[in-house]
Parts: C-alpha cells; sequence; structure tokens
C-alpha cells in the first residue's frame, strides 16, 4: 500500500492523475502539496475530497521544512508542481527558474533523506527543441528554446542527479501537449474554445503552421501511473502517442466543434523562439511498460469543447485575469500581442 504526495495536484494534469491514483485500492492515502497559484484550483478535485484517503496541503515546493515533514510521510511523490505557461515564461523566467529548478532539487532533497521509494519528475518534450523533422528518443540532447522549456530541462537534470549520487530511485516522464477538461484558459485549446463558445475572435501566431502532438490527460495520466509503478530507477520515457496537428488544423476543429468559422481567427506575428515543431519516439514506455493511449482526438476535443460549455462557472471568472505584474521584461513583446499558448 503506497502513500503518495503529489505536488500541484490542484493544477490541470495533477487534478485528473489524482482522481485516477483514488480509483485503485492499493493507494492507502494521497496527499496533494500545491500553492493554489493562479493556475491551482482546488474545485479541480472536486469529488476526490469525497474519499477519505485525500488531503490536500496548501503550500509552496521552495518551503523546505513543509516538504521535509511531507517526504518523511510518503512512500512515493509525483511531482507535477510547475510553472507552466509557455508565454509567462517570456515575460520573467525567474519564478519558471525558482519553482521549476530549484523546487525540483528541494524535492529531490528531501525524497532521498527520507528514503523514498519512488520519485517521478513530470516533464514535457518541449525540453528537446524544435525538430523540424526526424523525432527523439529519450537519451537526444536537450536544446530547450524557451525559458519555460530550459527550466524543465535543468529540472530533469537535477532530478536524474538524485538518481545518480544518491541513489534516490527517480524516473521522468516527458509528454506532448496534454488537452482535456479542466486545463486553465490561457493553453490554447481552452482559451480558443472560451473565446468562441462567447462569440470572440482568436488569435493564431505565425500563419498557424507549428506542429504539435495533442495527448488526451488521461492517457499521459496512464503514462505517468504505470511509470510510478513500475518504471526502472533513473530511465527517462517519452509519453507520446496524441495526433500531430499544425496550429493551423487545430484550429479547425475547434472552429467547428464550437460552429464559428474563419471570420473568427486573426492572424498575428509569431512569438519568439516559438518552435516549429516537437516529435518524440515513445516506443520504449509502450514495449516495456504496456502504455497505449486510448482516446481519439477528433472525440476528446469535442467532449472537451462540451465540458467547457456546460461549466462556465469554472473558468469565466478566469479569463478576463490580466497577466500578473512581472518583473522588467527582458524581451520586448510586439505591441497589442496576446500571450497565447503552449
Ligand atoms: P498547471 O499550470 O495546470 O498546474 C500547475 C500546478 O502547480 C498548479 O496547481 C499550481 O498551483 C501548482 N504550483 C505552481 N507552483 C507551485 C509551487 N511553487 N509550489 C506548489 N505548487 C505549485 O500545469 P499542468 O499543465 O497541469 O502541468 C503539470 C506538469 O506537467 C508540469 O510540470 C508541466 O511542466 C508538465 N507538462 C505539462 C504539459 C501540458 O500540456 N500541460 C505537457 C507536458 C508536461
Amino acid at each position: 500500500m503506497e502513500a503518495v504526495l503529489v505536488t500541484g495536484g490542484a493544477g490541470f494534469i495533477g487534478s485528473h492523475f489524482v482522481k485516477r491514483l483514488l480509483r485503485s485500492d492499493d493507494i492507502a492515502k494521497v496527499t496533494v502539496l500545491d500553492a493554489l497559484t493562479y493556475a491551482g484550483h482546488i474545485e479541480n478535485l472536486g469529488e476526490a475530497f469525497l474519499d477519505p484517503r485525500l488531503t490536500f496541503v496548501r503550500g509552496n515546493i521552495l518551503d523546505t521544512a513543509l516538504v521535509e515533514s511531507l517526504a518523511a510521510a510518503h512512500t512515493v511523490i509525483v511531482h507535477f508542481a510547475a510553472e507552466s505557461h509557455v508565454d509567462r515564461s517570456l515575460l520573467a523566467g525567474g519564478p519558471f527558474v525558482q519553482t521549476n529548478v530549484l523546487g525540483t532539487q528541494v524535492l529531490a532533497d528531501a525524497a532521498a533523506r527520507h528514503g523514498v521509494r519512488r520519485f517521478v519528475h513530470v516533464s514535457t518534450d518541449e525540453v528537446y527543441g524544435p525538430l523540424a523533422e526526424g523525432s527523439a528518443t529519450e537519451d537526444f540532447p536537450l536544446l530547450p528554446s524557451v525559458p519555460y522549456a530550459a527550466s524543465k530541462a535543468a529540472s530533469d537534470l537535477v532530478a536524474l542527479s538524485y538518481f545518480r549520487t544518491y541513489g534516490l530511485p527517480v524516473c521522468v516522464t516527458r509528454s506532448s501537449n496534454n488537452y482535456g477538461p479542466a486545463q486553465y484558459p490561457e493553453k490554447i485549446i481552452p482559451l480558443f474554445v472560451t473565446r468562441l463558445v462567447r462569440g470572440e475572435k482568436v488569435t493564431l501566431h505565425g500563419g498557424g503552421q507549428h506542429v504539435r502532438n495533442w495527448l488526451h490527460v488521461e492517457d499521459n495520466c496512464q503514462g505517468i501511473e504505470l511509470v510510478m509503478r513500475s518504471g526502472v530507477p533513473g530511465e527517462v520515457y517519452n509519453i507520446g502517442g496524441g495526433t500531430d496537428l499544425t496550429n493551423q488544423e487545430l484550429t479547425g476543429m475547434l472552429l467547428r466543434v464550437c460552429g464559428a468559422d474563419w471570420d473568427a481567427v486573426t492572424y498575428i506575428p509569431d512569438r519568439q523562439a516559438n518552435d516549429i515543431r516537437y516529435s518524440m519516439v515513445w516506443s520504449k514506455i509502450a514495449d516495456t511498460l504496456g502504455y497505449q493511449p486510448t482516446h481519439d482526438l477528433a472525440e476528446g476535443i469535442a467532449r472537451t469543447a462540451d465540458w467547457y460549455r456546460r461549466h462556465p462557472e469554472r473558468w469565466a471568472p478566469l479569463v478576463r485575469s490580466p497577466l500578473p505584474a512581472m518583473p522588467s521584461p527582458r524581451v520586448t513583446l510586439d505591441t497589442g500581442r496576446e500571450p497565447q499558448h503552449v
């Protein structure tokens, strides 16, 4: 029976993962540690609170005393907590380095001291950087472009160093872009859907030719759970198998499911360092752990859009919020450009 500490469990992917874990009888307890930043919402855990095995702790992964006490009380840590929005990282990289890099070190340090049996560090395909062609295997060089991706690459290396140095049983997962219900409406799918259902326009960067692989959040959580249970310590697992789409193709799907047409789309200049394409090989987790994504993209997108239509109370209060005040940006954004997506 495992006692699992889930950091960032009030965020998008973390909250889906917590609900999935609680469906298993061999999980003795689940503790969510989440600072409830702008991206964290306790409502994301919803019905999970009916389960007496769930405890919620509002706190920061940078709080060493708190992390220490929690690590001592758990056998497994699954680490989702992060600053996760690329466009925010273009405005200010500091919080990304603090939470993503230093926060991972604080957690890994406490986990190693208390003999945690498994530490799953949740990461992204963006650490490999843009690939004009081909696909990245897990041993591909890390060539991140933007501060978000660089902070995740650094955190992957910090986590793995705790395996090599102290024997902490670390596994790293790197997934492609996730979609599904309850994603904060700053990422492209919820941003576009929440605008289109209100009859507003959406903006596409740089001709919409950037390619992303879209993976249902439940498929990613399936992979993360497999790694949590059976991953080999010290190993990295790519979690892919979604559908490759240009942003233009994705927009076409979103227009269709929201009953809008191309008049709703405005094209704007590309943002800085917007990686043209990500692509990963995910045969390792499929062949060794039996991972197999099951969600069809068209159906998943339709269901996701439907969730936003049925739950305006979950996003309407958020969509008018400006980005939080940032220290002087080191980069200049084009006038009128809006923060957009992953
Ligand atoms: P999210 O922004 O929805 O959630 C992040 C959560 O972390 C929030 O609940 C937030 O309150 C919490 N948090 C942030 N800073 C914290 C801190 N200092 N201490 C404690 N809690 C803190 O992010 P997400 O989309 O659910 O992503 C989860 C993880 O998966 C991240 O590590 C991200 O890099 C990774 N990832 C995301 C995607 C994607 O498509 N969303 C793809 C690949 C990997």
